[in-house]
């Protein structure tokens, strides 16, 4: 292992995590454990009813909640939501939801302090991370600070199973996309890679039989096992070029946050090979190809993702604006960034052709 012949800095959040079905009920137990007395629940305005099933697990201890989290985390939700914790006397916030609910959580608590309790109903990852976007504007901006993490994550497998299934494997190839970078990041360790390559395991496994059957909790728990370790790669070490094209597509071009992933994943990877083959050399032995792009592109197809940014609705005329934003201030990358390779990608992700490298 080259690792032991090279420095390495691991880091870990301080976070507690219940794992297993019907761990959602935990809720006043875990406010007792933080010693918070008046929960603000929070949620999107479609999972709404989940606000009065937690209001009954809180036991007496909600204050109320606000059910207009949304896409991006914009500024002037979050100062709503915010308003309304300090007129309720919130002391903690119990988000329910996927990143969106989740990252109002974390807007909340950049302003407050509050503590936050996340339960997780999609693979995205947020609760992992210390990692909160903001827009404003039509500007959409990210910071990393401790502040952020939420401090107790209930991830909880019956939650998961009403995920739609396009959703499902969309949300699924987000998370995966955060361990494969994860693999090349500068700063990975040997503990951020065992994590990422579990979690492309975990979601290889699970993610077929939860297409089989989205109800069944241990195929969900499998999976959700691998969001866990996949947004705890995303908390611990830095992105590239692939999560770099998902922010301008879906900043600039209003491209939906997971299936943008999803559809780019592969074509980024398949970039990214020739430059970090030994260090993707464990995704290309679980996805059973040398190729690790093409690899990750037969499991997509596998498990129905999208596989073309045009059905996304991104016009062609638009690539060469996306490709001049993809390489303006790039995140670093194995591979260097180049204008003109880029725009091939993105062709080939539009189109959903293989990309030829
Ligand atoms: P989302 O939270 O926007 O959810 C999409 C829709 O699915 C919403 O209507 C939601 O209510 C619904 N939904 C969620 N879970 C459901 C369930 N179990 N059953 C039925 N419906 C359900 O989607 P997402 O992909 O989880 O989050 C995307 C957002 O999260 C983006 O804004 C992204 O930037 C952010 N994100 C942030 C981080 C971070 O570390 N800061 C990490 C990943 C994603």
């Amino acid at each position: 292992m080259s690792f032991f012949r090279e420095e390495f800095i691991a880091r870990s959040a301080a976070v507690r995590v219940r794992f297993g079905p019907g761990v959602r009920r935990s809720v006043a137990e875990e406010m007792e454990a933080l010693g918070a007395r008046r929960a603000l629940i929070l949620t999107t305005p479609q999972q709404a009813e989940l606000a009065d099933e937690f209001s009954a697990y809180c036991g007496g201890l909600a204050v109320g909640s606000y059910t207009g989290a949304t896409m991006h985390t914009p500024v002037s939700v979050s100062e709503d939501a915010t308003t309304l914790a300090g007129a309720l006397g919130a002391d903690v916030l119990l988000s329910v939801g996927g990143g969106s609910t989740i990252g109002l959580g974390k807007a909340i608590a950049l302003r407050t302090d509050l503590p936050q309790i996340a339960v997780p109903t999609t693979y995205a990852g947020s609760e992992a991370t210390p990692i909160i976007g903001q827009t404003e504007n039509g500007v959409k901006t990210t910071q990393s600070t401790a502040k952020v993490q939420p401090e107790v994550i209930l991830y909880d497998a019956e939650l998961v199973t009403t995920l739609p299934v396009e959703m499902t494997v969309t949300s699924a190839l987000n998370a995966m996309a955060h361990a494969a970078e994860g693999l090349y990041a500068r700063d990975r360790s040997p503990i951020s890679t065992l994590m990422a390559v579990e979690g492309l395991r975990a979601f290889r496994d699970g993610l077929p039989r939860v297409l089989a059957n989205p109800e069944d909790t241990s195929a969900r728990g499998e999976t959700l096992y691998g969001a866990w370790l996949c947004g705890t790669v995303l908390g611990q070490v830095g992105m590239a070029l692939h999560h770099k094209l998902c922010h301008t597509l879906g900043g600039s071009f209003d491209l939906p946050h997971a299936q943008t992933h999803a559809i780019v994943l592969p074509h980024a990877i398949a970039y990214n090979a020739q430059a970090a083959l030994e260090q993707l050399a464990p995704l290309a032995e679980l996805f059973g190809d040398s190729n690790p792009g093409r690899g990750l592109r037969s499991f997509a197809k596998q498990v129905g993702s999208p596989m073309a940014l045009r059905d996304l609705g991104l016009a062609e005329a638009d690539l060469d604006r996306a490709a001049d934003l993809a390489v303006a201030n790039p995140y670093w990358n194995p591979r260097p960034v180049e204008r003109d390779a880029i725009r091939k990608l993105l062709q080939a992700a539009w189109a959903g052709e293989e990309l030829a490298v």
